[in-house]
């Protein structure tokens, strides 16, 4: 193994912080289940226009989005815990957007990617929902119309690092249950 890391560019993910000595590496569980979390996420793509296709960019071999352990795509809410919604959404999309969120298990983080899922872009009219966070809480939002796939990877970065930090205490918190009451959640 060590000497096939050698030959290639593959870096392996770093360890949690922890203690360490001569034959023994001691961490928090949290730590080590954030780890595993965050390099194994399973995003569900919610494309509904233009973003979308800046979204296949990053998935396809040039960006490759598999590199951070994303790129088993989940069309299913159930068997998903990233929602990247991109694109304009219509008013009309907004509650079949928050089903899909529900049927989402907990842990699960969003990623609003592009100016009309952040906040309705250019589309200031009576159609459109001027942004998903009026029905959905969202976690990261990445700028842009469309973003690059850079941008988007930075997103997914980011995310990672909130997925790692997260006590594992987080969602049974009341400050939680009750942000989620404010969006009509239970
Ligand atoms: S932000 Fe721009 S590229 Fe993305 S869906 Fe809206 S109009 Fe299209």
């Amino acid at each position: 193994m060590a000497e096939f890391l050698e030959k290639t560019s593959l870096e392996v993910v770093n360890s949690p912080a922890g203690i360490e000595g001569p034959g023994f590496f001691a961490t928090r569980l949290d730590k080590v289940i954030g780890l595993a979390r965050a390099n194994s996420i399973w995003p569900l793509p919610f494309a509904t226009s233009c973003c979308g296709i800046e979204f296949m960019a990053t998935m396809a071999a040039h960006y490759d989005m598999g590199r951070f352990g994303a790129e088993r795509l989940s069309f299913s809410p159930r068997q998903a815990d990233l929602l990247m919604v991109m694109g304009t959404i219509a008013k009309k999309m907004g509650p079949i957007l928050k089903q899909v969120y529900t049927q989402m298990a907990e842990p699960r983080w969003v990623l609003s990617m592009g100016a009309c899922a952040s906040s309705g872009g250019i589309f200031d009219t009576y159609s459109v929902l001027q942004g998903i966070d009026r029905i959905i809480p969202v976690d990261v939002y990445v700028p842009g119309c469309p973003p690059r796939p850079e941008q988007v990877l930075d997103g997914i970065v980011k995310i990672q690092e909130l997925i790692k930090n997260e006590s594992l205490r987080r969602r049974n918190q009341p400050e939680y249950k009750e942000m989620l009451a404010k969006y009509g959640i239970e």
